[in-house]
């Protein structure tokens, strides 16, 4: 039988260590700070802010929601995610997406300082990701899924992963950090022949596609670990993953399922990042 990994209780086990940290920098007089830009009026948006501000709070940092008044374009989000940056007393900034139309994220997200940029938007910082250079961070929901991993003991080195994904947010880093532990990586897209194949290979099969229930039994090799990123509404207000979990359940050692899973992992590695860019920035050990 597979067992249903819960990301909630690993949410929780991250959120006191990062709790831990913050109430370190408060005590030198730091208030950790995350600044949000918002500059879209969706529904999905404006829930995940609010649940930003929620787990912010329970960590103990301070977050700094920005409005941007609508219509806004490129150059307006981009003014503001670089003079967030250049705040002193903000130590993370992120963009919340869905960008205006012809709006690229990483285009802003060059304007947001590598040392602030704990979404990892810029490209300089997934490029510092890819050469193993210290000082950047990766997306979050990508650290999420090595977070979800390494709690779960899934050992990595030699082993076969498979992502199915290949956007810069999460598919592309997510293959990166499992590269960077020696695993042995390959990265699929919408292009990819005999998916259903390529996928059975895989010992850690992480699915970051936006398709919801794409990947059922037949993808899905006895035993292998799966981590569903894939956030889909569907009729009714339910969320899915892309992953078929009733169908895979029985043949998965394990699996994330959604909501859940690597949603809440997501938001606390947020704070991490957060509480570790203040940490850097005030000279501190960044251990936790
Ligand atoms: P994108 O749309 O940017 O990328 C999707 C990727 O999947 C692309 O590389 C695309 O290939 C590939 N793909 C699409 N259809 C198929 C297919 N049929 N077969 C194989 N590959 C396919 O999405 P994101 O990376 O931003 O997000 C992916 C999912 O993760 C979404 O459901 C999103 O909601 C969710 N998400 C969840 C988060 C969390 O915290 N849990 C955070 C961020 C995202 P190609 O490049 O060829 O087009």
């Amino acid at each position: 039988m597979s067992r249903l990994i819960d990301g909630k209780a690993i949410a929780a086990a991250v959120s006191t260590r990062t709790a831990a940290s913050a109430a370190l920098l408060r005590e030198r007089g730091i208030t950790p700070a995350l600044a949000v830009v918002v500059p879209t009026d969706d529904e999905g948006a404006a829930w995940y802010v609010r649940s930003i501000g929620r787990i912010a709070a329970q960590v103990g940092i301070e977050c700094q929601v920005h409005r941007l008044p609508l219509p806004t374009d490129g150059a307006e989000i981009a003014r503001r995610l670089s003079e967030l940056s250049r705040h002193p007393a903000v130590h993370g900034v992120i963009c919340q997406t869905p960008l205006p139309d012809g709006v690229d994220l990483a285009v802003v997200g060059s304007s947001i300082t590598v040392g602030k940029d704990v979404d990892g938007v810029n490209p300089e910082s997934l490029g510092m990701v890819t050469a193993g250079v210290p000082g950047a961070f990766p997306p979050a929901t990508a650290a999420a899924v090595l977070e979800i991993l390494a709690h779960e003991r899934v050992p990595l080195p030699g082993r076969r992963a498979v992502v199915v994904g290949r956007s810069n947010i999460v598919g592309k880093p997510a293959a990166l950090l499992l590269l960077a532990e020696h695993a042995t990586v390959t990265i699929c897209h919408s292009r990819t022949l005999n998916l259903p194949g390529v996928c059975q290979e895989a010992d850690i099969l992480v699915v970051a596609a936006g398709r919801p229930t794409m990947i059922g039994a037949d993808y899905v090799a006895p035993g292998a670990v799966v981590i569903d990123v894939g956030i889909n509404p569907v009729e009714g207000g339910r969320l899915v993953g892309d992953v078929d979990t009733d169908s895979v359940l029985g043949i998965a050692s394990a699996i994330t399922p959604v909501p859940g899973g690597v949603g809440p992992v997501t938001t606390v590695q947020l704070m991490r990042h957060t509480i570790r860019a203040a940490l850097r920035a005030n000279a501190m050990d960044e251990t936790g």
